[in-house]
């Protein structure tokens, strides 16, 4: 209800230590001398203000990061102890872990509990199993056709530039960060500028781990200009990016105007959450609610095209709606709150032309539709029904608390609408008949697919996107190749017969 946002907003327990920008492993103000605010989501007023990095900031990290993988000691370290370092970063991470959750939920608006008890865990688990890769990365000998003995070396990539967004701000550091460390290399990240400060805590605590100087740099500051400048950097060797679609074509044309840096990038997507006639209703509205209204909507995978069979569809439409009506929207740091507001002004104005272009477009408004008290960015958990393909809210990536259904008939049908899509991140499958879900996984044109499950996102699992959802893989194995290089090593053989 509006009174839970309209009350004083609970103090965050934890102390803001770092704001400035950390570069060779001293925090440093930005070269400019500029600073901008951080703003709380609950009210729109300022936290605090941290250092702006810019392009001569880039410049300073990258050549801190250049030297300390050209000549420092990390990348000839043995793996065995880069690994132990790695791990005592997880450690120390996972005690002060109510604290990092706490920067985290007070500079983005997310609920407490899921940054205490689901986000920053999952971040520590992340950073053991990189942590447990760095000593079992190797290369190959291969078979020759002549008297050649050939090998194959895996070697770290060098410098790698890292852009990541807000909605998950530490998650996207940890996944970026960890297989480029795991793998021997030197790093320059920077943050988004809604939420920065998770990172350089974090930071923090891998130098106290052991990490050497210059290893990892954090960088604060905007897109087009810190940003730009490390996507477009001659010494970066390879750059990772996380964000929108618009900004990822952005850096992947800088990083080719520059010095043709191979890319990865993780981007936009409008996932299908199919809901087959098998189902049982009351678990599947609640999957699918899940699957849309967590985490606010800010999530790149986000159920936003809930697909629902016409036989069970009205009663899917009403249930869903009393599951909006209860979902507990209030301060993050409240216990029980399940939706806390919007990251900043311009994602909560953007969804509520969202929801106004819904309504313009002849969806059914079933409940919400407008923002949640009066101050800061809280938005009502809305639903349209009556959605078709061609509205523009069937279609592009609203990012909030919005559901849209659809109606389907078939099995052919929802596979052709939910793949006529520019993106292909991920989807979800609500049934019992292991026949339709088996012809759904194997037809949808996604990288991740949920069956009776949404976003699930172990370590080792690889993730990222078809069309334009991205390019490449994040986690698992597949993250380790995007950090390697791969040489290829031919020496004649004096006695071919050994
Ligand atoms: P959003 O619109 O959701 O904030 P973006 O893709 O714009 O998503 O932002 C993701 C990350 O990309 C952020 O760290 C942001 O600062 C950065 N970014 C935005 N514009 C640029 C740009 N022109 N060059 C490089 N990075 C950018």
């Amino acid at each position: 209800t509006a009174a839970a946002v309209e009350e004083q907003p609970i103090k965050p327990s934890v102390q803001i230590n770092h704001t400035q920008l950390l570069i060779n492993g001293n925090f440093v103000d930005s070269a400019s001398g500029k600073t901008f605010p951080t703003l709380d989501p609950r009210t729109g007023e300022v936290i605090t203000h941290v250092a702006e990095g810019d392009a001569e900031d880039v410049n300073r990290a990258v050549a801190a990061a250049r030297k300390a993988f050209d000549e420092g000691p990390w990348p000839r370290m043995t793996a065995y102890e880069r690994s132990r370092i790695l791990f005592r970063a997880a450690d120390l991470m996972e005690k002060h872990n109510d604290e990092i959750a706490a920067l985290e939920s007070w500079d983005s608006g997310k609920p407490y509990e899921q940054s205490a008890l689901v986000e920053i865990p999952l971040v520590v688990r992340l950073m053991r199993y990189y942590a447990g890769w760095s000593d079992k990365i190797h290369g190959l000998v291969v078979p020759a056709d002549g008297p050649h003995h050939v090998q194959v070396l895996h070697e770290p990539i060098g410098v790698a530039g890292q852009i990541i967004p807000w909605n998950f701000p530490l998650v996207m550091f940890a996944w970026k960060v960890g297989p480029a460390l795991a793998c021997g290399n030197a790093i320059v990240i920077k943050t988004a500028e809604q939420t920065p400060l998770s990172a350089l805590y974090v930071a923090r605590l891998f130098h106290e781990a052991g990490l050497p100087d210059g290893v990892l740099n954090v960088i604060s500051g905007f897109g087009p200009t810190a940003g730009a400048a490390l996507a477009s950097h001659m010494d970066v060797d390879k750059l990772a990016f996380t964000g929108s679609t618009a900004t990822g074509k952005v850096v992947l044309e800088l990083a080719a105007r520059s010095n043709l840096k191979p890319v990865t990038l993780e981007l936009g997507g409008k996932s299908p959450m199919i809901i087959l006639e098998d189902a049982d209703i009351d678990n599947a509205v609640e999957l699918a609610h899940f699957a849309l209204f967590f985490n606010q909507g800010q999530c790149c995978c986000a159920g936003s095209r809930t697909f629902v069979h016409e036989r069970i569809y009205d009663e899917f439409v009403e249930k869903s709606k009393a599951r909006a009506l209860r979902r507990v929207v209030g301060d993050p740091f409240r216990k029980g709150v399940e939706q806390g507001p919007q990251i900043d002004n311009e994602q909560f104005n953007k969804i509520l032309r969202y929801i106004k272009l819904g309504k313009d477009s002849g969806a059914s408004l079933v409940t919400g539709g407008d923002r949640l008290g009066s101050k800061g960015f809280y938005i009502q958990p809305t639903i349209f029904s009556d959605v078709q393909d061609d509205m523009v809210i069937a279609q592009d990536e609203i990012f909030g608390p919005v559901q849209t259904i659809l109606k389907f008939n078939n099995l052919d049908e929802v596979i052709r609408r939910a793949n006529a899509s520019r993106y292909g991140l991920a989807a979800g499958l609500f049934t019992n008949n292991m026949d339709h879900a088996n012809t759904l996984m194997r037809a949808l044109k996604v990288g991740t697919i949920w069956i009776n499950c949404f976003d699930v996102f172990d370590a080792a699992l690889p993730f990222g996107g078809f069309k334009m959802s991205g390019q490449g893989r994040e986690k698992g194995i597949d993250s380790l190749k995007a950090y390697l290089q791969v040489k290829s090593v031919v020496t004649a053989l004096k006695n071919p017969a050994w």
